[in-house]
């Protein structure tokens, strides 16, 4: 049998490598439409920053590393139609600029996502950058040594934008976040939002709230400054366009391939699309939220390596579930690091829970052990049964460890009087004699 992926970083890659696995007879082939694949995008933001001071490290396994284990990869070459009755591909190849045609049996869509990239003028300039191929990276690592910018507007303060104030402010350049919603990160609740807001602030970070890209002025063909739609004009010698994403699903639209509420391609728990043979797993296509029981789309890293693992089973023969996600996410900026898992109380609100929640500050080791760091907890739970909803946690402490109980406490549909009773670890170099997960709980019992 001759399996064929589309798409080759993270959900591709897993995918591929998982058929392998599933079954050493078939046939693999992955089709990488970049120079590069098998990268850790996630890694980006530290590379640019240098504390990852390779960035080849950040390569997770190399074509020639895909063929040690009986796995064809071809980068450069790209998808540009699929056939599905005639169960065919049409590939381009880039180098060459030549077009043939290929049979699969089975095939699997891991296309990804691209960044939204608004048309407005002066968009073009030198300066402008956005950050997700590995070719992006190049080029914002060759733009900051061609043009030393001293000064930068980040547009969109999410995920991306977030992490790069960091970076940018460790490299020395002033940086200002332009958000077009009146608050930073809308997925939390407003008062943990603020938290890190303030943070920024505290870092020279400037934000500008309830304001979008209108256009960027240049000069000598290079960014000099962005004009916002309220007529601001802010000085910049670096633009980084952060907005947002939208999934790659124009190949699987047109072969007929089914879309889902959110826009990606619809699929069930095993990763099936809706033309039969045909599997797609990553940012290009939609999950079920397993608390709200609605299709999501999550972009993220660990989800599409999930994903991918469940459609390279199943295209191989065998019968894996993705059973949907709970909304886990993490990022740092500065030393503060930001998490979330399951559902906000305005998300729970809006899923028919009856929500109710308590916030807390403590500290991620004994109060007298050195080095102790502090972290502020949300907690939400169903006022009806205690059952927990959802976890946010924010600040230089333990913050991963936090989300991750919670995660697996949703994961179990705890209820908070049930956590409360937890038997976690304790020793006063790890956690306070009580984990703050406990203590919140245990308000909300
Ligand atoms: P992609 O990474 O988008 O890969 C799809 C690949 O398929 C691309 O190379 C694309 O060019 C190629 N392709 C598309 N169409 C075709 C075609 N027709 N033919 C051939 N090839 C094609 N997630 C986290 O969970 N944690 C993090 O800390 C994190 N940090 C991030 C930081 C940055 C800066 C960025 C940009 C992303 C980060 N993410 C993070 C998100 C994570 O990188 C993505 O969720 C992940 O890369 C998705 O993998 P994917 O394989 O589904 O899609
Ligand atoms: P994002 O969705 O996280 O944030 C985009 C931000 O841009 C939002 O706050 C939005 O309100 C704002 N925005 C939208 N239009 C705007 C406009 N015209 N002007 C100003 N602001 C505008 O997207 P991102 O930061 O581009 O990141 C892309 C994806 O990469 C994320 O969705 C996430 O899945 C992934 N990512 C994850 C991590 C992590 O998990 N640690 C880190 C980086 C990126």
């Amino acid at each position: 049998m001759r399996i064929i992926v589309i798409g080759g970083v993270a959900a591709g890659a897993k995918a591929a490598a998982k058929a392998r696995r599933i079954d050493a007879s078939h046939e693999i082939i992955m089709y990488q439409d970049e120079a590069e694949m098998s990268y850790s995008a996630c890694g980006m933001p530290y590379v640019i920053s240098g504390v990852i001071e390779n960035e080849r490290s950040i390569i997770i396994r190399t074509p020639e590393e895909f063929a040690k284990q009986g796995i064809q990869v071809w980068t450069r070459h790209r998808v540009v139609a699929i056939d599905a009755a005639k169960q065919q591909l049409t590939v381009k190849n880039l180098n060459e600029d030549t077009v043939t045609s290929i049979g699969y049996d089975r095939l699997i869509i891991a296309t990804g996502a691209a960044p939204i990239v608004p048309s407005v003028p002066g968009i073009t300039l030198q300066g402008v950058l956005t950050l997700r191929s590995f070719s992006d990276l190049a080029r914002f690592k060759t733009t900051l040594t061609e043009l030393q910018p001293r000064h930068a507007v980040i547009i969109g303060a999410g995920y991306i934008g977030l992490e790069l104030a960091e970076t940018l402010h460790s490299l020395g350049i002033k940086t200002t976040l332009l958000e077009k919603s009146l608050r930073i990160l809308p997925k939390f609740d407003p008062d943990m939002a603020q938290l890190v807001h303030d943070y920024l602030l505290e870092n020279q970070v400037d934000i500008l709230l309830g304001d979008g890209l209108a256009q960027l002025n240049g000069s000598d063909g290079k960014v000099s400054a962005v004009q916002t739609e309220t007529g601001r004009i802010i000085p910049a010698d670096l633009v980084v366009v952060a907005i947002g994403v939208k999934p790659n699903v124009n190949l699987a639209q047109a072969a007929g391939i089914q879309l889902g509420c959110t826009g990606a391609i619809a699929v069930d728990a095993r990763m099936a699309t809706s033309i039969s043979g045909i599997y797609a797993a990553g940012d290009c296509c939609e999950t079920l939220n397993r608390l709200t029981g609605q299709p999501t789309w999550l972009p993220l890293g660990d989800i599409a390596n999930l994903q991918g693992r469940v459609a390279g089973e199943n295209a191989a023969g065998g019968d894996a579930l993705f059973p949907g996600v709970l909304g886990t996410a993490i990022f740092k900026t500065f030393k503060c690091a930001v998490a979330i898992t399951g559902l906000s109380e305005k998300a729970a609100f809006d899923a028919g829970y009856n929500p109710v929640s308590v916030k807390m500050t403590a500290n991620d080791c004994a109060g007298y052990y050195p080095g102790k760091q502090v972290l502020t907890l949300t907690l939400t739970a169903n006022r009806n049964d205690g059952r927990l909803l959802g976890c946010q946690a924010v600040g230089s402490g333990k913050v991963d460890k936090i989300i991750d109980i919670a995660a697996t406490a949703l994961l179990g549909r705890l209820t908070c009087s049930e956590l409360e009773n937890a038997d976690f670890a304790y020793a006063p170099p790890f956690s306070p004699v009580l984990s703050p997960i406990i203590v919140a709980a245990s308000l909300l019992s």
